[in-house]
């Protein structure tokens, strides 16, 4: 029964995706009158597109309240009582409270709840090494980061950028740079570019971007940001070698940030995030939900779980939680591992297993990969496509498939998406009734032309 004079009061950690999609959906399903919401943020903003800072920095999006999908304002305005600057602190679950502080005063009060929404997010990792924290090198996690970074390079004179890290976030930077007029150097520390797919389809992406200028630098890592003697970074040093450098970007991935739940108590798995069920309820706990960057997320394919932090899935899961909340029902169940993203106009898309997590998970599989073209061959502006795809010996389920191409590339992993989620076969998708015409595919799109091949191998045992 809630503490609140009848009304319940629902209590949200964290002011973005995850947090303020609950928020928000709880609300239309539930007036103020029903229930209050109080929301807690630390930083300066609110349901902001963090996966649209390189597009910022690079120049192609030209402000960032561009970036903002709603302010703190516009959720005051449908009466979400959000409190700024406000860190929490610590959950109470037992006391079914929150202790928060004002980020500012560093004034405290605790808050009680009937229910709790977890949506805190990740926080990147940073290299424990001299000069990581140098003026000059940048995080681009939150909009004040990308912020500071724009205020480097308006500052900067030299023209040399080093990014560390070369996942999806490093290689968008590379291009965000490039745009900028930096020559980029990437150093990885992986044997190519983009982990999330398997290495062959990585070299694609190695060699495209030594095509467009980048100077890619692998199996290495950052030991080192050197400074001048102004203080500043001047150059990046790894074991072997010392790349000059003007501004450096970090991008070497997140951890979810769980540091709050840890110490209440409440389930983590082996990649340190929340534990939740199908509706997106903390396991064992009838009233706390938690959804985003916090959580690890069931792979369908593979049927284990894992942590894929992405704001695709956190507006999902902000959605399924709000919607519980409000009194409805929704679930949340699982993902297929679908992401893509670009280097200038070199499309990288990948979905389902790579051929490890595929190994991890015990199948045994075929592979083909197979080149086409984004249009029919004879159509202006045909580009070449690296489709490889991934299917189960024996029951030939599709497993997983990457592919690496320019315009029209990278969605075309989403026919795969589908796929997957229907559990179909190769065979199946053979037939699938996909748009043609020649300025759109060829009369057999490359997806269909993987599937065939990968068909005709399955068939074989
Ligand atoms: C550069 C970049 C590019 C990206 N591109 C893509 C993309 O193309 N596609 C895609 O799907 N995803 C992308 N992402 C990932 C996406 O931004 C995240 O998955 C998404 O923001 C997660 O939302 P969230 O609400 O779970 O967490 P967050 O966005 O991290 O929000 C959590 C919020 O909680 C607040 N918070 C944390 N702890 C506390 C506390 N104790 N008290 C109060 N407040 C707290 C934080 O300040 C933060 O605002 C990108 C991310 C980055 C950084």
């Amino acid at each position: 029964m809630s503490m609140n004079g009848g009304r319940e009061r629902l209590v949200v950690i964290g002011g973005d995706a995850a947090g303020m999609s609950a928020a928000s959906q709880a609300r239309r399903l539930r007036g103020p009158d029903e229930l209050e919401i109080v929301a807690f943020e630390r930083g300066h903003f609110t349901s902001y597109s963090a996966c649209g800072i390189p597009y910022w920095v690079g120049g192609d999006v030209e402000e960032r309240d561009r970036l903002i999908a709603r302010s703190p304002e516009e959720h005051r305005a449908r009466e979400i009582d959000l409190r700024m600057r406000t860190e929490v602190m610590e959950i109470d679950v037992a006391g079914k409270r929150v202790r928060a502080r004002d980020v500012d005063s560093g004034a405290e009060s605790w808050t009680s709840y009937d229910r709790l929404v977890i949506g805190t997010g990740a926080r990147p990792i940073r290299p424990d090494m001299p000069g990581a924290d140098a003026p000059g090198v940048h995080g681009v996690q939150t909009l004040d980061d990308g912020q500071a970074l724009l205020d480097t390079l308006a500052r900067t004179r030299g023209r040399r950028a080093v990014v560390v890290g070369a996942g999806y976030i490093g290689v968008e930077m590379a291009e965000a740079m490039i745009n900028r007029g930096y020559r980029v150097t990437v150093v990885n520390r992986g044997s190519e570019p983009m982990s999330t797919l398997d290495p062959d389809m990585g070299r694609l992406v190695h060699k495209a971007m030594q095509g467009l200028g980048i100077t890619m630098v692998n199996d290495t890592e950052v030991t080192e940001v050197r400074t001048g003697e102004d203080g500043r970074v001047r150059a990046v040093a790894t074991p072997d070698a010392e790349y000059p450098a003007d501004v450096v970007v970090l991008g070497i991935g997140v951890r979810p940030e769980t540091r709050l739940a840890a110490a209440a108590g409440l389930p983590l798995g082996g990649r340190g995030g929340l534990l939740t069920d199908l509706a997106m309820r903390v396991r064992g706990h009838e009233d706390i939900w938690a959804g985003g960057d916090c959580v690890e997320v069931l792979n369908l394919v593979s049927g284990q779980e894992q942590y894929i932090p992405l704001g695709t899935h956190a507006n999902k899961h902000g959605q399924v939680i709000g919607t519980n909340v409000g009194g409805g029902y929704a679930t949340f169940p699982g993902v297929v591992g679908t992401a893509v993203s670009k280097v200038c106009d070199l499309e990288i898309a990948r979905t389902g297993l790579r051929e490890k997590d595929a190994l991890r998970a015990g199948l045994r599989f075929e592979t083909v990969t197979i080149e086409s073209t984004s249009r029919a061959g004879y159509y202006p502006g045909a580009s070449p496509m690296t489709v490889k795809m991934l299917a189960e010996r024996r029951t030939g389920r599709l497993l997983g498939v990457q592919i690496v191409g320019r315009e029209g590339a990278g969605k075309r992993v989403d026919i795969a998406a589908v796929a997957l989620t229907a559990e179909m076969t190769v065979e199946q998708m053979t037939a699938l009734d996909l748009g043609y015409a020649p300025p759109f595919s060829p009369v057999w799109d490359p997806v269909l032309v993987a599937a065939r091949k990968a068909a005709t191998k399955v068939r074989a045992f």
